[in-house]
């Protein structure tokens, strides 16, 4: 019997088997500890069932949504009906419904960044980022347990492809969208977001105040009744599972195994995805170990950086083992993780989170895999930008080209190997 079960991975809480909206741990934000709902699956569960085109049909094993379908009695065949009836919707939507993206190794960068580099091209997917997959991955589980009328409204704090993704998704599914946006969003965005008919709310940050003034609305709405439809793990556990259908994309293509992943950073889910995906896929013999995965910050915001240099000090002042230092580092969030002080600007908008809000998960996937974070300068986001364009004639975003940015970085600072096979992501499009 596959076990899939939601476990806080900060307190062990676990949500009652009749709970409706299992999405947050019950003890978030009581005490100092991290608090994030866990999606846990027993290494039987079939990755990846071939065949279909559609990621969410032939991955959907690997989805809280389809267990959850399969234990309130729905059949198998009709969550794939289910999936592909608002898949049909959502291409009638945006133009285009969720197949598998392209995953190739881009021969020409030649010798600049001095190892074989692999892209993952998420520019193409559902609304123009790998953000859909998050948020398909939640609304997969609306529609399998939600019955009746007067649903609760949906809500996200987001000023780009976060916010459009959830605006797609949410239209497609005829619900309500509450999105909270910095004043500073693009116009081209906000004009995208009140054609896909969401509520937009401007939030300016109030003097002094810390913390992303969109998330302080966004929290307030949800304690008004909305249901977080969002790209963070802390907010809803469910973000993360959607993520991960990209590397058993990668996964099944038949690529050769990559060396290093080099991950873009802002919230932390996609790295989130990419690490539980991974070790997932290695606990079902699908691939023999995980790349070493990286992740990537600008000078602008780095708090992951901040983090994890924190957890190395404290495993070498108290010379404790990596899961303790994790464990330490969980119970004492304030200590680590905190907001920003000054508001941070980078040409790569799109990672200028005031937290890494999935920091625990990644810190944990970079302990397991050997990576490490790097921060990146202005000048090298723009190179890389330049050598994606240049290279493979995808029109990608200052921050969907980042994860190439610290590429260039770690093999700057001979952290990856030359010839080495490394992975990147470009998510979001130029716009
Ligand atoms: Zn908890």
């Amino acid at each position: 019997m596959t076990e899939s079960r939601l476990v806080c991975s900060g307190c062990g809480w676990q949500p009652p088997a009749d709970a409706s909206y299992p999405f947050r741990c019950e003890q978030s934000g009581r005490d100092d500890r991290d608090h994030v709902l866990v999606h846990r699956l027993s290494s039987e569960a079939i990755l990846d069932h071939g065949g279909d085109e559609n990621p969410f049909v032939r991955h959907r094993e690997s989805l809280y949504a389809w267990h959850a379908a399969r234990a309130r009695g729905m059949s198998d065949a009709a969550f794939v009906e289910l999936v592909n009836r608002i898949d049909e919707r959502i291409a009638a939507v945006d133009g285009r419904g969720f197949r598998p993206t392209p995953f190739a190794r881009v021969a020409a960068f030649g010798e600049d960044p001095g190892c074989e580099v692999w892209v993952k091209d998420e520019t193409g997917n559902v609304a123009g980022s790998h953000k859909a997959r998050h948020l398909m991955g939640i609304l997969l589980y609306l529609l399998v347990t939600e019955r009746g009328e007067g649903l609760a409204p949906l809500a996200i704090a987001s000023c780009g492809n976060a916010a459009l993704a959830a605006a797609v998704l949410a239209h497609a599914a005829a619900r309500p969208l509450q999105v909270f946006v910095p004043p500073h969003a693009e116009r081209a965005v906000l004009a995208q977001l009140h054609a896909l008919g969401a509520t937009v709310v401007s939030c300016p940050r109030a003097a002094g105040e810390r913390g992303d003034p969109c998330v302080h609305r966004f929290h307030e709405a949800l304690r008004a009744g909305a249901l977080a439809f969002c790209c963070q793990g802390n907010e809803n556990g469910l973000a993360i599972d959607g993520g991960e259908t990209l590397v058993y994309e990668m996964l099944a293509c038949g690529s050769p195994p990559l060396d290093d992943l080099v991950v873009q950073v802002g919230g932390g889910a996609l790295a989130s995805a990419c690490m539980q995906a991974y070790a997932r896929a290695v606990a079902a013999g699908l691939l023999p170990r995980a790349p070493r995965v990286h992740t990537v910050q600008t000078r602008g915001a780095a708090p992951l950086s901040r983090a994890w240099s924190r957890l190395e000090r404290q495993r070498g002042s108290s010379e404790t083992t990596p899961d303790e230092a994790l464990a330490y580092a969980t119970a004492h969030r304030s200590g680590f993780m905190w907001p920003w002080e000054q508001t941070p600007h980078s040409i790569a908008e799109g990672i200028l989170d005031d937290e890494t809000y999935d920091w625990v998960a990644v810190l944990r996937g970079m302990t397991a895999t050997g990576g490490t974070t790097v921060v990146v300068d202005e000048e090298t986001l723009k190179e890389a930008n330049r050598l994606a364009l240049k290279n493979t004639g995808i029109a990608v975003s200052h921050t969907g080209s980042a994860g190439l940015a610290g590429l260039i970085q770690l093999r700057r600072d001979g952290l990856i190997a030359t010839g080495a096979r490394a992975g990147v992501l470009f998510s979001g499009v130029q716009r």
